[in-house]
């Protein structure tokens, strides 16, 4: 590799190579014209290297029957994806309550998904133990796996400090990396739900918590520390109650799930849940209905400056509270319209994330199928041990 002279044509085509299988590492089932588009190379050099993948068993044929047939009765065309045996994604999701795992193969077909519960106030080390047996029963085979710290304000006490990463990383003999909820959440709409093929689009993860994931220009979008998106830390009232951030008012103090429950309680008794704050609302409860409007409107005037900042096409609203629907959506949309500058405010679509409690593992699972970098090594082990 990178020699000079006679060596430099051989390693042209292995470096289009390795650019073809990252491609198709992000891309999941693909034609060979959008692998030429995304490389940057010749059709006719692209499909001379699918070609020898296929030969080699890196890459897998199938024929495209949802393409209409052509007017001369023309073959169906065939598309292109990473075979099985070029290796897999494995997604773990740590909640407050329950861990899930998920495995899919390279070409971005989900295989299995299982969840396991836990107490709310487990220790890091049950969490870890239980996501280590869920991977291996999830996992056909053996498998391969960087840095990853839970942040002082997460919701996750029995967490909080632990190098997550590397402590998964050891159990499993794998590289890991570790993301925040509402980013995987963003990643999942993206690839999978009510965000695919939208370039700027915004995850809003309305749960216990309220935090956003960004995707922009079809990327994850995460800052220079890595905590772009905490729109719940959005002053909204600066004489308002103290926020876990040590602010005043902070939106997650009026609108989030903890929140709407807490304003419920005095009412409805001391043992309510969110869950019960969103079956209430469902079912048309005035008290829950009006704490749930009322949170839209809150995070509707917040969302108004993210459009205006971003100028996203899309925002695709998750977590446990978005589970209220319109109730909750309709007014963030008129607070939204009515903040935003009116030509940002028209270019954004605001909808309900079809994905629910599946966002975040299958967001784990996207964050390593577009990790093309970080997670070559099984596939950069095939090609070398058959050249
Ligand atoms: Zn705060």
């Amino acid at each position: 590799m990178g020699h000079e002279g006679s060596g430099s044509l051989e390693s042209l085509r292995e470096r289009n190579r390795r650019r073809v299988l990252s491609a198709l590492r992000v891309a999941g089932i693909t034609s060979r014209a959008e692998l030429a588009r995304r490389t940057g190379l010749s059709r006719t050099t692209v499909s001379s290297l699918i070609g020898d993948l296929v030969r080699d068993g890196l890459v897998a044929e199938r024929v495209d029957h949802t393409a209409a047939p052509g007017a001369q009765g023309g073959r169906p065309p065939v598309l292109v994806s990473l075979d099985r045996r070029a290796g897999a994604a494995v997604g773990v999701d740590f909640g407050k309550s329950h861990v899930t795992v998920a495995v899919a193969d390279l070409g971005h077909t989900v295989l299995s998904e299982m969840r396991r519960a836990l107490p709310s106030d487990h220790r890091a080390e049950e969490g870890l133990e239980a996501a280590g047996d869920l991977v291996e029963a999830a996992l056909p085979g053996p498998v391969h796996a960087n840095t990853g710290t839970v942040g002082s304000t997460s919701i996750l006490p029995g967490w909080v400090g632990v190098a997550a990463a590397r402590e998964m990383s050891d159990r499993l003999n794998l590289p890991v990396r570790v993301d925040n909820d509402a980013n995987l959440g963003a990643l999942a709409e993206h690839v999978w739900g009510a965000g695919e093929g939208v370039a700027d689009m915004i995850y809003l993860k309305l749960a216990t918590g309220i935090g956003a994931g960004l995707v922009l220009g079809g990327r994850l979008y995460v800052g220079a520390g890595g905590t772009a998106g905490e729109i719940g830390h959005t002053i909204i009232d600066e004489h308002g109650p103290v926020c876990r951030c040590a602010n005043r008012g902070c939106l997650e103090t009026l609108a989030s799930g903890a929140a709407t429950v807490e304003l419920l309680r005095p009412t409805l008794g001391t043992d309510l849940t969110l869950g019960h704050v969103v079956e209430l609302t469902l079912d048309g409860h005035p008290a829950a209905t009006r704490v749930v409007a009322d949170a839209g409107r809150h995070i509707g005037r917040a969302v108004a400056n993210l459009v205006n900042l971003l100028n996203p096409s899309r925002i695709v609203v998750g977590g446990e509270l978005a589970a209220c629907g319109d109730v909750l959506l309709d007014p963030l949309r008129q607070e939204c319209q009515r903040h935003a500058i009116s030509s940002a405010g028209d270019d954004v679509e605001i909808h309900h994330g079809p994905l629910g409690d599946r966002a975040q593992v299958l967001g784990a699972l996207a964050l390593v199928l577009q990790d093309a970098e970080t997670f070559s090594t099984p596939v950069d082990h095939l090609v070398e041990v058959q050249a």
